[in-house]
């Protein structure tokens, strides 16, 4: 320990074993898929959780210490993400939750900026669904390493084959199948896992060693009684296929994104989530430099400790109005106390109330490397994409992207002499990031933009409990936003299916109503651009 004023810091090596032992990651599925039981396994393997069904009774609502605000209690889900710490094999792993159904949001996407990893969790039966291709095209924007778990095995599934090819044709994605499943549903008689070149059965006849090694030539031992099964030499042509036909493994391509390695199992029965973790783990990269504006690269053992804010979450504690902004750390050590300077106002600021999220409680953090995720408590002084740092180097973190809302709301004051209060909680809720602000370009009204309905639900109980402005919203339903370059914009291209609006930034743009009236648009004017964020 290095002693600097009345602080203990980590000497270099110490940081950097520190750092080299995180693995944060994001998991990413359609609802239903089984993010939730694949997590609640990991964390019985962390020791986290005893039991399983703790992770989902703060779903169902029965989450005793839960202070969430109202919202959430009413609807017994939780609004934003939230972080898990366990330990495994060595190795600190931060899991950043990404919720799906109505309480998807923006916040869902930035949690992805903030991961250096993620696992695709899909549901055998259904293949790829609509949120599970959304989140995997922004992962596949960042280029970080996506393992991909195919869940529900111990049901009857789509052929293993054919999804794979769904894999590769709609996310445009190279698979290599790590295990192949022997038989599925109730036929499922275990896993060929080509990787550690060993089978692994559902019901062995020795349940402290399931693991049966293959030979040279994959195949297990000729006494077994699966080599009798037509299923094993089912199994084996398909392997067989696949060594023939299939990719190669590539580490390269998996470090880039453009591969994914891939597992079939059944998180329900905890069929195969184990091999799947550890050999996640043994692929997953430690935490990622980052870059700043100004083009430089920021390294994870950078003494100088620096990180962004990718999240806020308000009223976690309604009692004390609380917010919580979370920063993902990408250089240095935090500790608890520190000063930092806050980079958008040049401002210092003490990082005193700082904490940390387990499955089920909240504790306080005194130290925290980069690749940990803290929440600190805010008294409105941070907005998300807020860059902070304890050095000499001025650092600005590369800009958080903006995601193109599909849902959007006409929003007015219900009560007309309480103008003032409406803006200012307009105003701060757009900048934190909360839901997006259109106007109409002729009228005038705001128009608010989200990617979740659950975000107008936040907004309008924000608006009413820390604005006192009771807001009124009339729904417009799913669009299309499309940009317009402003030389090539006439306002009498507008109508009811393509209504015009401008941005924050007085940036001109059509809401759509379908892909019809979008398509319909770009035929009667073919020389005019329209671009989409993200
Ligand atoms: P999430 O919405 O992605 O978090 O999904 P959950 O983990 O809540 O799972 C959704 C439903 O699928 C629950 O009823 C789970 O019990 C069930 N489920 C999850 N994994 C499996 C599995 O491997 N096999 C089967 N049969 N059901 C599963």
């Amino acid at each position: 320990m290095i002693l600097e004023g009345d602080k203990r810091m980590k000497t270099p090596e110490q940081l950097a074993q520190d750092v080299s032992k995180r693995r944060t990651f994001a998991i990413i599925s359609h609802p239903d898929a089984g993010k939730t039981t694949i997590t609640e396994q990991m964390l019985l393997f962390g020791g986290v959780v005893r039991e399983a069904g703790t992770v989902k009774a703060k779903k169902s609502g029965n989450f005793a210490k839960s202070d969430w605000m109202e919202i959430e209690k009413k609807r017994g889900i939780s609004v934003t993400s939230s972080v898990m710490q366990f330990d495994y094999q060595g190795k600190r792993i931060n899991i950043l939750d990404t919720p799906g159904h109505e309480d998807f949001s923006e916040d869902t996407y930035r949690t992805l900026m903030a991961v250096d990893s993620a696992v695709m969790v899909i549901d055998g039966a259904k293949g790829i669904e609509p949120q599970t291709k959304k989140l995997f095209q922004i992962c596949k924007m960042r280029g970080i390493p996506i393992f991909t778990f195919i869940n529900k095995f111990d049901r009857d599934a789509r052929e293993p084959l054919d999804l794979l090819s769904e894999l590769e044709d709609v996310l445009k994605i190279e698979t290599y199948p790590m295990n192949w499943p022997i038989g599925m549903g109730r036929g499922l008689q275990g896993l060929y896992d080509r990787y550690n070149h060993r089978v692994v059965l559902t019901h062995p006849s020795d349940p402290a060693n399931p693991y049966i090694p293959l030979d040279d030539e994959g195949q297990i031992p000729a006494d077994h009684p699966l080599r009798e099964d037509s299923i094993w030499q089912d199994t084996l042509d398909e392997v067989e296929l696949l060594e023939a036909a299939g990719n190669d493994f590539d580490e390269h391509k998996v470090e880039t994104g453009d591969m994914t390695p891939v597992f079939f199992g059944s998180a329900l029965t905890n069929f195969g989530v184990q091999t799947f973790l550890e050999t996640y783990l043994k692929y997953a990269p430690a935490p990622s430099e980052h870059k700043t504006t100004d083009d430089e690269v920021i390294k994870p053992l950078n003494p100088a400790f620096s990180g962004f804010i990718f999240k806020i979450q308000a009223n976690m504690n309604p009692n004390h109005r609380d917010r919580i902004a979370f920063v993902r750390i990408c250089s240095g050590e935090f500790d608890r106390g520190m000063d930092v300077t806050l980079q958008r106002t040049g401002k210092a600021v003490r990082l005193s109330n700082s904490t940390q999220f387990m499955a089920d409680t909240r504790e306080v953090v005194d130290t925290a490397v980069a690749g940990d995720i803290i929440g600190l408590y805010d008294t409105g002084n941070f907005q998300i994409g807020d860059s902070i740092y304890n050095g000499k180097q001025n650092i600005e973190f590369e800009k958080l992207p903006q995601f193109t809302p599909e849902l959007f709301v006409h929003v007015a004051a219900k009560n007309v002499m309480k103008q003032k209060s409406f803006h200012k909680g307009i105003d701060q809720l757009v900048q934190e990031g909360a839901v997006q602000l259109y106007q109409n370009y002729t009228t005038g009204d705001y128009v608010l933009g989200a990617v979740g309905q659950l975000q107008f639900e936040v907004f309008q109980f924000r608006m009413q409990n820390e604005y006192n402005s009771e807001v009124v919203m009339e729904p417009l339903g799913h669009k299309i936003a499309r940009w317009i370059d402003p030389e090539q914009l006439d306002e009498k291209m507008a109508s009811s299916r393509n209504i015009l609006v401008k941005d924050r930034q007085g940036a001109p743009l059509f809401l759509f109503e379908n892909r019809f009236a979008e398509n319909w648009f770009k035929g009667k004017y073919p020389d005019v651009k329209l671009t989409a964020k993200l």
